[in-house]
């Protein structure tokens, strides 16, 4: 037996509903249940490999990479999926399937293909009955391949949006098809403070409780995003106008380290009552291991400073796992992490601009793709190799640190990645020979878990304890091996390929400092209380370097 709980949002997006899903996920597991989560994305792309990170934050990876066939003569290869699966994967420890990401696009696209196979003949197909069923197919199908004890799915985006109502129906249907204790609906929304009045306001919530009623959608419980915990009155309030006992309205204010929300959603004793309106016997949650990770965040004594050059900056979302994976492990090795975002299109245009690196312990350099702002990046990678700063370059990072290694140690003046400069003299990153007849855009890069060999007496070796490990690609274009194989004899070392030996997966400098590049992201790996092992090496060395720069 599933129990099937779905969350919807309020008022307004971005107020962290993926980590507030996966928090209620976790207190599931404190009781000893298996969890899943499912994450409906109501826009039109089949998957969000094609989104812009700014608009939309990072493209997840997964381990898995799913064959998408609605119909025998269409499929589609899916491992690109919604930045909130890091969350999942982060809290509930899990990796998830990329069955797992419903997005409106691929449901149409599912219903049309069948439509023309003729599976509807004679009917017209339309919204209700066959996009609800097609939502609900997916969502049960998630139940039956995975047999979770519970099964989460958050529902992007806010209730009164257009393209979310077939779910929103699709979900009102699935409610009057279980068992009543079957399904909980819980409602997280966001409760703005108003500066003039220094008073919570409850009213935006209201009207997006009374939304949902509208579509014929009950909550069972509210969930109040705000700075501060919610204030008294507020919570009488929304408890009196959705219809709900106070217990089932709690607070989900700012807090320092995420992973702490679990916590504090037990304190409110959310998981008991999840509990008892499900029928599930009351268990005693088991918290010690949890609350010891969260411990580890909050008593780190030390400060590591690294730098984050790129081009995405603007938003913080763009690179949530990375920042995460730093954070797990700096928080391993006793640190709390102060990072930085440096825009390098200004490092372009100012020489002296580089000089900002100075006052950090190491430089990540970050994926990315296209030619903005890439000179610059180029240029930190250099200062890094120059200097000594601990580096630690990530598929494009690491593609750019190549570039700058051509450039400045082997005086191949103008060499680039054919992404970048497509008539560069030497064309030191260039296209994987698959990619060179794909023309299309989606789901069509090298994707998904690949097993990476890791070579001898190599950091990348030393970190992780081992010869082979898998690891999440997203990338078109590779470090060329005949640019590589003279580089070796320059100082590079080539510390990781594929199975084949064809293609580098990681390189770093031969030298006493940590100065590495890997093709791949590590930082889909990391969970909260085990790091990423390039990262915990980057960081270390980073830490050690800030003691070697401060004994000077
Ligand atoms: N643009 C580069 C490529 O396609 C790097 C991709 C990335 O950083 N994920 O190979």
């Amino acid at each position: 037996m599933v129990k099937y709980i779905f969350v919807t949002g309020g008022v307004m997006s971005g107020v962290g509903k993926g980590v507030t899903t996966a928090s209620i996920g976790k207190l599931f597991q404190f009781r000893g249940y298996n969890v899943e989560a499912i994450k409906i994305d109501p826009y039109l792309n089949v998957d969000p490999g094609t989104l812009n990170p700014i608009e939309h934050g990072e493209v997840y990876i997964t381990e898995e990479v799913w064959e998408f066939k609605p119909v025998e003569e269409f499929s589609l290869k899916i491992s690109e999926i919604d930045q909130d699966f890091g969350s999942y994967e982060r809290f509930l420890g899990e990796n998830m399937s990329p069955e797992q990401n419903i997005t409106s696009g691929q449901v149409y696209l599912s219903v049309i293909l069948k439509e023309r196979e003729g599976k509807f003949l004679g009917r017209t197909t339309q919204i209700i009955p066959h996009i609800t069923d097609e939502i609900k197919r997916r969502i049960r199908q998630v139940a039956m391949k995975k047999k979770p004890d519970i099964l989460i799915t958050e529902v992007g985006g806010t209730v009164g949006d257009i393209e979310a109502m077939p779910f929103l129906e699709a979900i009102r249907q699935f409610r009057l098809e279980e068992k009543k204790e079957d399904t909980i609906l819980i409602h997280v929304t966001y409760v703005p403070f108003l500066d003039t009045v220094q008073q919570q306001k409850s009213k935006p919530s209201q009207h997006s409780v009374r939304t949902l009623q509208g579509m014929g959608l009950q909550p069972d419980i509210i969930v109040g995003r705000a700075k501060k915990p919610l204030a008294k009155d507020v919570l009488q309030k929304l408890s009196l106008y959705s219809n709900l006992p106070p217990e089932a309205v709690i607070s989900n204010p700012d807090i320092e380290v995420v992973y702490e929300l679990p916590l504090l959603f037990e304190k409110q004793k959310i998981g008991d009552y999840l509990c008892r309106i499900s029928n599930l016997p009351i268990k005693e949650p088991e918290l010690d291991e949890w609350r010891n990770i969260v411990n580890l965040y909050k008593d780190a004594k030390e400060v590591v400073h690294i730098a984050v050059p790129g081009k995405y900056t603007q938003i913080v979302d763009s690179y949530i796992s990375i920042q995460e994976a730093l954070r797990h492990a700096s928080a391993c090795s006793g640190a709390k992490l102060k990072l930085q975002w440096i825009d390098t299109e200004p490092l372009e245009r100012d020489p002296k601009a580089i000089e900002i690196l100075k006052k950090f312990d190491g430089i990540l350099l970050t994926p990315g793709f296209g030619s903005r702002g890439t000179e610059g990046m180029i240029q930190t990678a250099e200062y890094a190799t120059k200097e000594g700063v601990p580096y630690l370059g990530i598929c494009f990072g690491c593609q750019l640190f190549f570039i700058a290694f051509c450039r400045s140690v082997l005086g191949l003046t103008g060499a680039n990645s054919t992404e970048i400069d497509p008539n560069t003299p030497y064309p030191v990153v260039d296209l994987l020979p698959e990619q060179r007849a794909i023309k299309s855009k989606g789901g069509t890069m090298r994707l998904g878990g690949h097993k990476v060999l890791l070579m001898e007496n190599s950091r990348l070796r030393e970190a992780y304890g081992k010869s082979e490990v898998v690891e999440r690609f997203r990338h078109r274009y590779h470090i060329m091996p005949k640019y590589a194989e003279i580089a070796e004899d320059a100082g590079l070392k080539v510390s990781a390929t594929d199975e084949t030996g064809k293609i580098i997966n990681a390189i770093e400098l031969n030298k006493n400092f940590f100065i590495v590049g890997v093709q791949f992201h590590p930082e889909f790996k990391s969970r909260p209380n085990l790091p990423s092992p390039v990262y915990l090496a980057f960081i270390k060395e980073a830490l050690k370097y800030q003691k070697s720069k401060n004994s000077c």
